[in-house]
Formats: structure tokens, C-alpha cells, sequence
């Protein structure tokens, strides 16, 4: 069997973190199976759903390397959502009710005042044909719903949340068409699930559910239920699901030069009991996915774990993958050279421009500036080599006594115009004898 999973986004906004999350992990259990993973756009809801955001998602899932092997859209389908609700229609499993929201409200609140649980009393099913054609004439629409299986108890073993009960009787008949004629989520999700040929259902858990109410849908469209796995719901550091999660997502990763590998390390591994490893190779992720590692309590996202886990990771990223967002200048070495000293990408310019220059080297006290004085008379001496920083310290020890801090400091400073940065070892011939000497004459003067 070709594992197939399917990420399922409404393009009524642009993904937030919980979503990234739900997309990586249909993806990696894909790529783990050698399957195939599906995007498919929810956007029956026509006045909602926007073109720019249908646009965002695919962008979004590009950046982060979780490209779908297929795309589907519902907004494509309704010809077919129409033609299996005729089928349910002939086989008793959906049927038109009237009442108004009002009118559905009332019968849950004399319900909750009476101690009863708020479940829809199938009045609608009592309709005579007659009362149907009355309500009708007075110019009520239905709308329909799926009438539940209140004999078969429906069960299914979660790869995460393990061996799930509901009892059907304690379900309303969930509504699947408005009276406008427009679809709710259920059905045309469970249709799609079995013409798409989807293998696993991989979401939150907040759709638990529905998939007791969509596992007797799948039976009712003659197919056997795909495989669940809900997780369980990403939180902020606070522990509760914040505003701030549901606005973070892709573009805000950008401007904090935040790399779409530590998101995908990071959200790999959260709510897991494995451990966040700075990886900047989906692979091993992929290679280790296993729902059974998967914890019940919510996944904690914190966005100080996933900066310092992106500064590591920018410390292991190839030139090769950053090449196009380098000073066209930055070769391999430069990189390099430059890389350890990251927080993050932002962070490149500023370490090229030591290297190019313009410095400003802070002012020095008269004994600094004769020595640096004294450091361009030695560099002028020497030939340009691999070996030029340590030449000259060399030289510079011998001529002044100078060791350690006073001999490091004021080099440093006048040649790179900070006191901390890359391994002057390596910065040194980055810079050039001839930079280097018009930065020692400028701090010495
Ligand atoms: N469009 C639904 C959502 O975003 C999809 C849920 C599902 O995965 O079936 O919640």
C-alpha cells in the first residue's frame, strides 16, 4: 500500500505555526513511507477563501521544503460532493431539516436547563411528506444532515491518542449543507479522504471529533476509514494557546531571519520525546518520525528555544545553500571565515563590511597608537601570506614585549573596528595586506 497523507488548509489566512507543524509531520511520515503527500485547498467557503492566500501557502510550504507531491482544490469538486449526497439521500444517511438557528438554539438551552447534553432530537426526521411541502411553501430551504449510526459504536486505534470510543447517540446529526446550498467541513473532507485515496489523517486534536462523526461517513460512502493520528495542540511558553501563535507564521520567520530549517528542526521534535537537535538536514528528522514518540500533553513552542536553535543551525548551513543571499564577493572561504560569529543571517553584512571595509577603529590611548604604529611598520615589512597574522603578532611580541590582551586588542580593534569577531587568523589575509596597513596608519594617527 502507497502511504498517501494529505495537509488541508482553508485559504481564509496565511498558515500560522500550528498549521506548519500539522503540514511538516503529514510530510515527514510521507517522505518516511517513500509516499506521496497531498495539499488540498479547503475552499468551499467562497466569500472566505482568497486567492492571495491559496498563493501564501504554496509560497510558505515552498520556503520550507515541504513541497506536495499533488494539489487538489474542494471549490474543484462540488459536482462530486453533489453526486455522492444523492447516493446518501437513496440510502437514508442524510436528510433535510428546517429549523431556523433561532429555533436550534431554543431547543439547547430548554435541553441544558433540563441537565441534558445539547443533542440535536431528530425532530426533523418525524417530518411528514406533507409537512415537508408545507414548510417548503412557506419558503424554508432545508438544510441536511447526516444521520449517525446510533447502533454501531464507532472506535478507531489513534497512532497517537491510542484505542478511541464515542458513542454515537451522544452526537448531534452533524449539519453537511446550509440551506444556501454552500458545504460544511464533514463530508466533502471525508469524500475527498476517499477519492484522494488518503492512507493517514494526520491533524490536531481539536478534530478528535470529528473523526468519530467522519469514521461513519467513511462507511456510509462504502469505503473503509483511512488511519488517524491526532496530536495534540501546539502552546506559547505561557502553556495556553496564545493570539501570538495564531499570527506567527512564514513572513514573520523571514524578517527575524529566523532559516526554515530550524523551524522544521524544532517543530520535527516539539511535544515529542525526542529531543530538538540543531539539524539543518531534514533527513535524520525524517528517518526518526515515529507517532509513537508522540506525547498526549500540548507541545510548548518557544521562541527563544527556536532562535538559539537557528543560530546554531545558520552555524552549520553550506555555502552552497546560502550562496544567493550572500555579498556577491563571499566566496566558500570568506563564509567560512564569517559563519561561527552568526546569530543569524541579518548578521552577514555587517561581518562582510568588516572585511571590505570602511572600519572606524574607537579611539586609543598615545601608548596603543605607538604600537599600532609600530605593528604597520612590521606588516610593511612582510609579504602577504596565509601566515600574515601570525607573522606580525610574532614580529610585534619580539620588537614590543607586548602579550596577550595589549598585544590582540588594539590589532583587533584597529583592523576590524570591534573588539570581537572571527579568528583574526582567518580574518587577516580576508582583509589584505594593503586594507590592513591604511586601517593600522588611520588607528595610529
Ligand atoms: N480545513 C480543515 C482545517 O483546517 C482540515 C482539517 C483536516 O485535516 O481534515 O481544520
Amino acid at each position: 500500500m502507497t502511504i498517501k497523507t494529505r495537509f488541508a488548509p482553508s485559504p481564509t489566512g496565511h498558515l500560522h505555526v500550528g498549521n506548519i507543524r500539522t503540514a511538516l509531520h503529514n510530510w515527514m511520515f510521507a517522505k518516511k513511507e517513500s509516499g506521496t503527500f497531498l495539499l488540498r485547498l479547503d475552499d468551499t467557503d467562497a466569500e472566505r477563501s482568497k486567492e492571495e492566500y491559496v498563493e501564501a501557502i504554496r509560497a510558505d510550504l515552498a520556503w520550507l521544503g515541504l513541497v506536495p507531491d499533488e494539489e487538489q482544490r474542494q471549490s474543484a469538486r462540488f459536482d462530486r460532493y453533489e453526486e455522492q449526497l444523492e447516493k446518501l439521500k437513496e440510502s437514508g444517511r442524510v436528510y433535510p431539516a428546517y429549523e431556523t438557528a433561532q429555533e436550534l438554539d431554543l431547543k439547547r438551552k430548554i435541553q441544558l436547563g433540563r441537565g441534558k447534553p445539547p443533542i440535536y432530537d431528530r425532530a426533523a426526521l418525524d417530518l411528514s411528506e406533507a409537512e415537508r411541502a408545507d414548510l417548503e411553501e412557506q419558503g424554508r430551504k432545508p438544510h441536511w444532515r447526516f444521520k449517525l449510526d446510533h447502533d454501531s459504536p464507532i472506535t478507531w486505534t489513534d497512532r497517537i491518542r491510542g484505542e478511541q470510543h464515542f458513542d454515537p447517540s451522544l452526537l448531534s446529526d452533524p449539519v453537511i449543507r446550509r440551506e444556501d446550498g454552500s458545504w460544511l467541513y464533514m463530508l466533502p473532507s471525508a469524500i475527498d479522504d476517499v477519492d484522494m485515496g488518503i492512507t493517514h489523517v494526520v491533524r490536531g486534536e481539536d478534530h478528535v471529533a470529528n473523526t468519530a462523526v467522519q469514521i461513519q461517513m467513511f462507511h456510509a460512502l462504502g469505503a473503509e476509514p483511512p488511519e488517524f493520528a491526532h496530536e495534540a495542540l501546539l502552546v506559547g511558553t505561557e502553556g495556553k494557546l496564545s493570539k501570538r501563535l495564531g499570527s506567527l507564521g512564514v513572513s514573520s520567520f523571514r524578517e527575524r531571519n529566523i532559516e526554515p530549517q530550524a523551524i522544521v528542526a524544532l517543530l520535527a521534535r516539539i511535544g515529542t520525546s525526542d529531543p530538538v537537535e540543531p539539524v539543518a538536514d531534514a533527513a535524520p528528522l525524517i528517518a526518526s518520525f515515529d507517532f509513537s514518540r508522540f506525547g498526549r500533553a500540548p507541545a510548548r513552542f518557544d521562541e527563544e528555544e527556536l532562535a538559539q536553535l537557528n543560530q546554531k543551525i545558520a552555524h552549520l548551513l553550506d555555502y552552497g545553500a546560502v550562496k544567493d543571499r550572500l555579498p556577491e564577493a563571499m566566496d566558500a572561504a570568506a563564509w567560512e571565515i564569517i559563519r561561527p560569529n552568526l546569530h543569524d543571517m541579518g548578521d552577514v553584512e555587517q561581518w562582510w563590511q568588516v572585511v571590505t571595509g570602511p572600519v572606524a577603529a574607537p579611539a586609543m590611548p598615545p601608548e596603543d597608537r605607538e604600537f599600532l604604529a609600530i605593528a604597520h611598520a612590521k606588516l610593511e615589512e612582510l609579504e602577504a601570506s596565509e601566515e600574515i597574522w601570525k607573522d606580525l603578532t610574532g614580529a610585534l611580541k619580539e620588537a614590543t614585549g607586548r602579550k596577550g590582551k595589549p598585544l590582540f586588542m588594539p590589532l583587533r580593534q584597529a583592523l576590524t573596528g570591534l573588539d570581537h569577531g572571527p579568528d583574526m587568523n582567518a580574518l587577516l589575509p580576508l582583509i589584505g595586506r594593503d586594507a590592513a596597513l591604511a586601517r593600522l596608519a588611520a588607528a595610529s594617527s
